[in-house]
């Protein structure tokens, strides 16, 4: 079975509207799609129609502060209608128009002109950095996305302003209350040292974190046996997903993973 619980629409950073997504992953042989657009479950509200032979997870993916650095923790199987989860929601979204406000003010000062508002509009109502980086390209400040990450936007470039997302514990009450599962978004992306990668998973489990993702989108396979040790040392669920968000190379990746280990529990044995 084609499995793929981590994707984007354009109700965060991905170009798809939800609608177009599930049509792309039936396209892709999907049976079973969880979209986790940063910090918002607004997609689900804009779906029409889902195949038949289609399982469709509500998820989300939050950000959160961890030892003061960003990590993701993807909620799966959530209640998209819980107040708690969305009233921390709505605070994130709010910080994030205030991060935008920073990002746009530095930009402006390294003579990049009135951004917010062009950003604003490739946003709508969830705006990050990518959407910077949209309009760097656009406006030919950059050739390519990364490009601008790399000289703008990323990790101690200007762009990365200090930032406080919800605390990792808080994002982890928020998907309990609900009533979903807590797994730890690409652990290898925050290219912690070994030592590091086992303080943030021992802390993540005592905090109610119940899942890993041990395949995140086309990853080496020395990460992959990495992530399957640690989930099998910390007794997580693994969990798989392409984090798809765009057209790439094709739009072959939305559902592309490659087979959990059998040592593992996957997370889906929990829906
Ligand atoms: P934000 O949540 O606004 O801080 O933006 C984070 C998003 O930016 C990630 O989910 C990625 O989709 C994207 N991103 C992060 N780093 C890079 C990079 N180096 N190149 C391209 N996109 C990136
Ligand atoms: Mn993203
Ligand atoms: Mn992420
Ligand atoms: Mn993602």
């Amino acid at each position: 079975m084609s499995i793929d619980l981590h994707s984007h629409t354009d109700q965060s950073d991905g170009s798809l509207s939800p609608q177009m997504l599930i049509e792309l992953a039936e396209k892709n042989g999907v049976q079973m799609l969880s979209i986790t657009d940063h910090d918002t479950v607004s997609a689900y509200h804009l779906i029409n129609n889902v195949p038949k032979n289609m399982h469709l997870i509500k998820g989300v993916e939050i950000s959160c502060s961890w030892n003061n650095a960003t990590i993701h923790i993807l909620g799966l199987n959530i209640n998209i209608t819980e107040e708690y989860l969305l009233k921390n929601l709505e605070i994130q979204s709010k910080q994030r128009l205030i991060r935008a406000g920073k990002i746009a003010k530095i930009l402006v000062k390294l003579g990049i002109t009135d951004p917010l508002t062009r950003v604003m509009e490739l946003a709508g109502n969830n705006i990050g950095r990518p959407h910077f980086a949209q309009y760097l390209l656009e406006i030919g400040k950059v050739r390519t996305r990364e490009e601008a990450f790399k000289k703008y936007l990323g990790n101690g470039k200007p762009g990365d302003v200090k930032f406080e997302w919800m605390e990792t514990k808080t994002a982890i009450e928020c998907i309990k209350n609900a009533g979903g599962i807590a797994v730890l978004a690409h652990p290898a992306a925050y290219k912690y040292t070994n030592t590091k990668l086992n303080r943030l998973l021992k802390e993540f489990k005592e905090f109610g974190g119940q899942g890993i993702e041990v395949i995140s989108g086309s990853q080496t396979s020395a990460i992959t046996n990495n992530l399957t040790s640690l989930a099998i040392k910390y007794d997580f669920f693994g969990s798989q997903g392409s984090d798809f968000h765009e057209y790439k190379n094709g739009y072959s990746s939305l559902g592309k993973c490659v087979p959990l280990s059998p040592s593992i529990q996957p997370v889906w044995n929990l829906f």
